[in-house]
């Protein structure tokens, strides 16, 4: 395989225990060559005992569609990785010591990251390339220490690297980067809150370009009602099902993470079908979206106030892209904030980004379509180029 220095597409993995998606595109345009996702690794009678055989599927699936991994001149793979812990604020080029670290990690993320590692060493056994990873908590690196640390005994949340990391950074750094272009200001000068709404879902302050707040924490799990999980509950709550429901650590687990959030209030976790559901007048559904909007407005309120001004509101991900209804919800009634969508703008549907508040109103709403891939593949040439990202 060869690396011209410069030029060539960036194959971007995003391996999870049991799947590998990846996309092969050009990082400065954007053009996707080729995508697609390995599913159901190591499951019985998938035919894809592990991470080695799906990346040998994808090359094939990739051969399919007409690119042999070996002459597409592929300059190199960006790996993204859940959680950096304290140790990764940048994007890192992979090498033995950096797996172990990434490895090492793994109780931080127990769901992600051995995934991550097991696609890294399988690709990097079949891949001859830099390989470098991102990570997804990297962005809040920046949190001030009072947004990042709980209020817990400080010698235990050194000894267990417990603090508030944040995830979907990726998404969030891409999209408030993405903004300025829309709104026609400099990074420099704004101040924006960005919503990430897909099945996880998770908000973010950031000042300046810099992320100083974010919604979720230690683990994916607090913030926002999200389509499984609970998203924030009083953290008595643990002990009390433990001792009041007999449920285990795991099963309390299990339990937030898989049974609750959109799911767990009405039954089902697609923003889709839950609307579809309200529409036909299932209360369930209606109470799911009047809590999953109220602590939205929770997290809004406290962002514009952690700032002490907006410039931009931005919707992104799946739902957030998608579901006007949703956007309007959120901003309904905060006209004496400056906040307001113009139903015109929101309700049109689009790929592109764009703004949906009104001309003149004091703070823009905007959609803009996330593209972590992207993202992902800038990083890595602007590591490899020695540029920031
Ligand atoms: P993930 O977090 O898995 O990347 P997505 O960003 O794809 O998830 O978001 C998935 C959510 O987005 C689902 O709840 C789905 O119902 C919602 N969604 C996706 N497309 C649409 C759409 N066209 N209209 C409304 N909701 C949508």
């Amino acid at each position: 395989m060869s690396a011209e220095p410069g030029s060539g597409p960036v194959l971007v993995l995003n391996a999870g225990s049991s799947s590998l998606k990846y996309q092969l595109l050009d990082p400065a345009g954007g053009d996707v060559r080729a995508k697609g996702t390995v599913e159901r690794i190591g499951e019985e009678g998938s035919g894809v005992a592990d991470h080695h055989a799906a990346v040998e599927q994808m090359s094939a699936a990739l051969a399919d569609a007409g690119v042999d991994l070996a002459t597409a001149g592929v300059r190199a793979v960006g790996h993204r990785v859940v959680h950096g812990g304290p140790d990764f604020s940048d994007p890192v080029v992979v090498d033995d010591d950096v797996v172990a670290r990434i490895e090492a990690l793994s109780p931080l993320a127990p769901l992600h990251n051995p995934g991550a590692v097991a696609g890294i060493e399988a690709a990097r056994a079949q891949l001859d390339v830099p390989h470098v990873a991102v990570f997804d908590t990297a962005f809040f690196a920046t949190l001030p220490p009072a947004a990042s640390t709980y209020a817990l005994p400080r010698a235990l949340s050194e000894r267990y690297r417990i603090r508030r990391y944040g995830m979907h950074g990726t998404s969030h750094r891409y999209v408030s980067r993405a903004v300025p272009a829309l709104v026609g200001r400099p990074l420099e000068e704004l101040d924006q809150v960005v919503l990430h709404l897909g099945n996880g879902c998770s908000a973010s302050a950031v000042h300046h370009g810099r992320a100083v707040d974010t919604s979720m924490g230690l683990t994916p799990l607090q913030g926002l009602v999200m389509g499984t999980r609970s998203g924030d509950v009083d953290p008595g709550l643990h002990s009390y099902l433990h001792r009041e429901a007999g449920l285990s650590v795991e099963e309390i687990d299990d339990l937030l993470n898989k049974q609750s959030g959109l799911k767990g209030l009405s039954g089902v976790n697609d923003f889709r079908q839950l609307q579809e559901h309200r529409a036909a007048g299932d209360e369930a559904a209606a109470l799911a979206f009047d809590v999953y909007v109220h602590r939205l407005k929770h997290y809004l309120g406290a962002y514009l106030v952690q700032l002490g001004r907006l410039d931009v509101l931005t919707f992104t991900a799946g739902v957030g892209e998608n579901n006007a209804a949703l956007r309007a919800a959120v901003v309904e009634g905060l006209g004496g904030l400056g906040l307001a969508v113009d139903p015109g703008r929101n309700a049109s549907p689009s790929r592109e980004a764009r703004v949906i508040s009104p001309d003149g109103a004091p703070v823009t709403v905007a959609v803009v379509p996330t593209n972590e891939e992207l993202e992902i593949a800038r990083q890595t040439v602007a590591l490899l180029d020695g540029t920031e990202g």
